[in-house]
């Protein structure tokens, strides 16, 4: 298993499938200048299905979620999670996309084998949706977002982040939308993993403004800690239930703790943590023929390896070189 010397076990990875985007969020890239990964640094899908296999069948991983950048523009992506939900044990698999494209590609996908898809949404205003992202393509998301409840990748779940002077007043209604069209909403707090440095943390949008602004128009109770276990989100019952919101507080109460992450790049590159500043080869290791025994030795080192915490509460913390969208969010 993936071990490390806090006792910690990673069972959940994430796989970047590209670092590549259609829209540019304000909070994750800049407009534009940002360098992509070429073609031959990029693991193939043979190289990526067979990385999966190895953490899944030697490595004790139970739950591979796909992301990038946006791995809907990954040509392969159906086989990809087709192949992956024909290992045994069969991981849970899931998706984390902005939703463009996936009104065509949801119901395969779903016959492919995938189980759950997370949609990031931050406004309901397409006005709004334009200057977060950067491009006119809300329509797209929302239509994404139906087909993947219509294909049956359900729990839908939708990730916003907020930003101040942008959507911050916007929690109330998003969730109201949300229950309405039967996704639940999580909220991100926004982490310093921007390609241009520009997080601040005087004026992030907290986990207590999020709440206080949502209680202004509806009863939150705490599912309670007991059921929070690894699952990053701290979730609350909206007006008794049964839906729910939650509340992804990385930054102000982060669950380092009991993190259960590994986490693979689209270059193949094994990272314990979205904020670790190390990376582990297993590209190289891939391509030099080493053997699956040998791969999976790599990463339980990488991994033993893992520090205790992110780090951001440390005066001297320094972000990471990768932006959020090579890394795999
Ligand atoms: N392109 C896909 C998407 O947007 O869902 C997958 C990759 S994206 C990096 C994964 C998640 O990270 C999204 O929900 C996005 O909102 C979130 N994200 C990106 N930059 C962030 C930041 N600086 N702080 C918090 N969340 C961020
Ligand atoms: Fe693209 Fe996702 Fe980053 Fe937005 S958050 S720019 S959709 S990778």
């Amino acid at each position: 298993m993936l071990l490390d010397t806090f006792g910690r076990i990673a069972t959940d990875l994430r796989v970047s499938l590209t670092d590549r985007c259609n829209l540019r969020c304000t909070y994750c890239m800049p407009e534009e200048g940002l360098s992509w990964l070429a073609k031959p640094e990029l693991l193939t899908d043979d190289e990526i299905v067979r990385l999966v296999r190895i953490a899944v069948t030697d490595l004790g991983v139970t739950e591979v979620r796909f992301t990038g950048g946006e791995p809907l523009l990954r040509p392969g992506l159906v086989g990809i999670v087709e192949r992956c939900a024909a290992l045994t044990p069969r991981p849970k698999l899931s998706l984390t996309t902005n939703g463009i494209g996936l009104e065509r590609v949801a119901g395969a996908l779903r016959e492919a084998g995938l189980d759950r898809v997370n949609v990031s949404l931050d406004t309901i205003d397409p006005e709004t949706f334009q200057r977060i992202t950067r491009r006119r393509r809300h329509g797209d998301v929302l239509r994404g977002l139906a087909a993947a409840r219509d294909a049956g990748l359900t729990p839908v779940k939708i990730n916003a982040v907020l930003l101040p002077g942008v959507n911050e007043a916007e929690a109330p209604d998003l969730l109201s939308w949300a229950i309405e069209q039967r996704y639940e909403l999580r909220f991100i707090e926004q982490m310093p993993l921007d390609a241009q440095h520009g997080w601040q943390r005087d004026s992030m949008i907290t986990a207590g403004d999020i709440l206080r602004s949502l209680r202004t128009r509806f009863t939150l109770t705490p599912e309670g800690e007991e059921e929070r276990g690894s699952a990053p989100a701290e979730r609350w019952l909206v007006d008794g239930g049964p839906a729910r919101v939650g509340v992804i507080a990385s930054v102000t109460r982060p669950f380092c703790r009991a993190c259960d992450r590994t986490r693979l790049t689209a270059d193949g590159q094994v990272r314990t943590c979205l904020f670790a500043r190390e990376e582990s080869d297993l590209r190289g290791a891939l391509r030099s023929g080493a053997a699956d025994a040998e791969i999976a030795s790599r990463w339980r080192a990488a991994m033993w390896g893992k520090k205790a915490g992110s780090g951001l509460d440390d005066p001297a913390f320094v972000q990471p070189q990768r932006p959020m969208s090579a890394i795999g969010g």
